[in-house]
């Protein structure tokens, strides 16, 4: 069994099927990564010696999102962010017992919306390396889009120095330009475009992202539920409009309470 297999099947044992890996030297070489990505933020400056990154991704339950943004979201995104660090630390626990240098890199490489502002961009990103990885490519809404979860999928990243087969970018683009992720976002903050041409707006994007915060419902989600890509077919498996403003309710409530309260 390779090493790539030994991971995979570690990986599946922690219930993360999608599992990719990306050369390092595709942060120098490919146009949209050596573009978009100051090599003070790639691999090779980040772990000295680093030849793979392995990416992880975890699928966000579809009818959660669909409920976006409520408390029942927010709390699904902080799990799926919690095994997709727990993950990171056990792969790079895999690869130290066999003798290799690995780095898990954290889920979020900032510090909150505040320091989102500040920086508006991680020290590492996830999303590049999942491109890199071949997971999927780039979309409107700048998020990577997979042919199997559409853009409903979040990433991890593990740093090593274990010389492992690259996947390599897709060739194939798998956004399909509908712009249902413009037309959803209240910000405006999306545009036509293919990236790295558009960029998101993030100042619009941080704004909404903190006023949801301050309510407990952050993150926002409205671009990624809008996107048809990767959906299964049938009935769309989401609340009711009524269970729906239900839901949504118990964290209005409390924010008004707290509002009157000055709290
Ligand atoms: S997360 Fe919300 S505010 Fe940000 S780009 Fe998507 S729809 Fe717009
Ligand atoms: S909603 Fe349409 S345009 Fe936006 S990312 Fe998905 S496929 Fe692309």
């Amino acid at each position: 069994m390779t090493l790539k297999d030994e991971l995979a099947e570690v990986a599946r044992s922690l219930g993360i099927i999608d599992i990719g890996f990306a050369d390092v030297g595709l942060w120098s070489t490919d146009p949209i990564a050596s573009a978009r990505i100051r090599p003070l933020n790639r691999p090779d400056s980040i772990m000295q010696g680093c030849r793979t990154a392995v990416v992880m991704g975890i699928p966000v339950p579809y009818a959660t999102l669909l409920t976006a943004p409520s408390i029942a979201y927010n709390q699904m995104y902080r799990n799926v962010n919690a095994m997709l660090d727990m993950a990171a630390q056990r792969i790079a626990m895999e690869l130290m017992a066999r003798g290799w240098q690995a780095m898990p890199i954290p889920r979020d490489g900032y510090h909150g919306i505040d320091g989102l502002r500040d920086t508006p961009t991680a020290f590492f990103s996830h999303r590049h390396a999942a491109y890199l990885a071949g997971m999927g490519t780039f979309g409107v809404n700048n998020v990577i889009i997979t042919p199997r979860n559409g853009p409903r999928i979040r990433w991890v990243t593990v740093l090593t120095d274990a010389v492992i087969d690259g996947d390599g970018p897709m060739e194939e683009e798998v956004c399909i330009h509908c712009d249902r992720c413009v037309r959803a976002c209240p910000q405006n903050a999306l545009s036509p475009g293919t990236y790295p041409d558009i960029i998101t707006d993030k100042t619009g994007c941080i704004d909404r992202s903190e006023m949801l915060a301050k309510q407990g419902i952050a993150p926002c989600g409205l671009c990624i539920a809008a996107c048809p890509v990767g959906l299964q077919k049938g009935p769309t498996p989401g609340p009711t409009e009524a269970a729906r403003a239900e839901i949504q309710s118990y964290v209005r409530k409390r924010f008004a309470r707290s509002r009157r309260s000055g709290r």
